[in-house]
């Protein structure tokens, strides 16, 4: 054997005895607010980014279907060469609409929109701003940039400010936050962090992909539900949460930006075009979104009857109006001996501990589908009950 696998063994074995090893639960049935698995069938969801219910509905299938007829299955090209469908522009012209911003370049995933945003309009000159619990996408984009890097602790608007000022020698200087933090289902103060932008001449960008299609009055995201859609320079967003849950990304936002992108961004360059199949499918998500407030209404109103539920059994949650809803055990193991119990109680629900959350702030994170049934939610309310008594939580 080669002296390299050597090497990948031990790290195999490191990670398993330090019980990091992650397995895949196999499902068998399409994504919804009830699925089967191999191993435990008949389960309630209460783990997916499925917020709308979106993942398999019966119109997006359809549209999909008719893409697929219309459009054929693929490009085999990227835009620039021979990849640019009318589709893809009529795609990016309607996320503009919905988002209220003056363009959109397409992406095969939110996170290759993260990582070809930061080289391409920063430089060594430059600063990024980024808060602490940004998402790993965003990471890795600056990572690849050369601008000079400051980190502020979550939603610290004073430590923000401090960077802002430490970095004033700066040419151009960049706040990056998400818009909604995705282990706390919290929403960032961009209100102050706009205001903090203009005082010190900064632009915002915001990765909403937990916010677009779950938040704002018309689901439009963090920045309208914070009342701040013209005071953003960039949107970075998923096609895979909300929106429909197939997959693709976005970065939106002003003009002189995603110019610039269609010409210099990597990952938009030198990957494939959005499929046909998903294109199709993400106009006809954002015509059901922008027509009925149906949607909207059935998710804010699961998340609100889940969320005093939870509070009225006596879990300690964390506190918000967002359909990610963290139970907190705080201790690592507890928080793994809930989820199973769950488990056994046919509700899917995943523990989080460290390293994807600090020492000390384990949980199990629930996330409300507006395809949940009143009945399916106080099932799994009162499995929860039960397993706190079962437990002693
Ligand atoms: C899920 C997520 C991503 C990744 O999106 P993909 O389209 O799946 O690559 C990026 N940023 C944030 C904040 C996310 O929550």
């Amino acid at each position: 054997m080669k002296t390299a696998y050597n090497h990948w063994a031990a790290l195999t074995q490191e990670i398993k005895d330090s019980g990091l090893w992650k397995t895949e639960r196999i499902i068998t049935t399409p994504q919804g607010a009830k699925i089967d698995t191999t191993k435990y069938p008949g389960l309630i969801n209460m783990c997916a980014n499925n917020y709308l219910g979106l993942s398999n509905n019966d119109e997006i299938k359809a549209a999909a279907k008719a893409g697929i007829d219309r459009w054929g299955y693929g490009l085999s090209s990227v835009r620039f060469i021979c990849g640019t469908q009318e589709l893809h522009k009529n795609l990016e012209a309607k996320l503009s609409e919905f988002l209220g911003t003056d363009d959109t370049i397409l992406y095969s995933s939110c996170y290759d929109a993260n990582g070809g945003l930061f080289e391409t309009i920063l430089g060594p000159d430059d600063a990024i701003i980024s808060d602490e619990l940004n998402h790993a996408s965003i990471i890795d984009g600056v990572r690849l940039c050369k601008a000079k890097r400051f980190r502020y602790k979550n939603n610290n608007m004073q430590e923000l400010e401090n960077c802002l000022k430490e970095a004033a020698g700066s040419r151009i200087k960049a706040i990056v936050t998400d818009g909604v933090f995705s282990m706390d289902g919290t929403i960032a103060n961009l209100v102050a962090v706009c205001d903090l932008a203009d005082k010190y001449d900064a632009i915002v960008i915001v990765d909403d992909s937990h916010g677009v299609g779950v938040i704002g009055d018309n689901l439009k995201g963090a920045h309208e539900h914070c009342g701040v859609i013209d005071r953003i320079d960039v949107l970075t967003g998923t096609l895979g949460k909300a929106l429909g849950g197939s997959s693709g990304g976005y970065t939106s936002g002003k003009k002189a930006i995603i110019d610039i992108l269609r010409q210099r961004s990597r990952t938009y360059l030198f990957s494939n075009s959005l499929s046909p199949i998903i294109a199709s499918a993400s106009l006809t998500v954002l015509d059901m979104i922008s027509k009925s407030g149906d949607l909207a209404a059935r998710l804010k109103e699961n998340t609100a009857y889940f969320r005093k539920g939870l509070t009225d059994i006596g879990y300690d949650i964390v506190p918000g109006t967002h359909p990610i809803v963290p139970i907190m055990t705080y201790d690592e193991i507890a928080s793994q001996k809930l989820a199973e119990a769950m488990l056994a109680k046919n509700v899917y629900v995943i523990g989080f501990f460290y390293p994807v959350v600090p020492k000390g702030k384990a949980r199990v994170r629930t996330q409300v589908s507006a395809a949940h049934t009143k009945e399916q939610l106080d099932y799994v309310l009162n499995a929860f009950k039960e397993a706190k008594q079962e437990l002693g939580i």
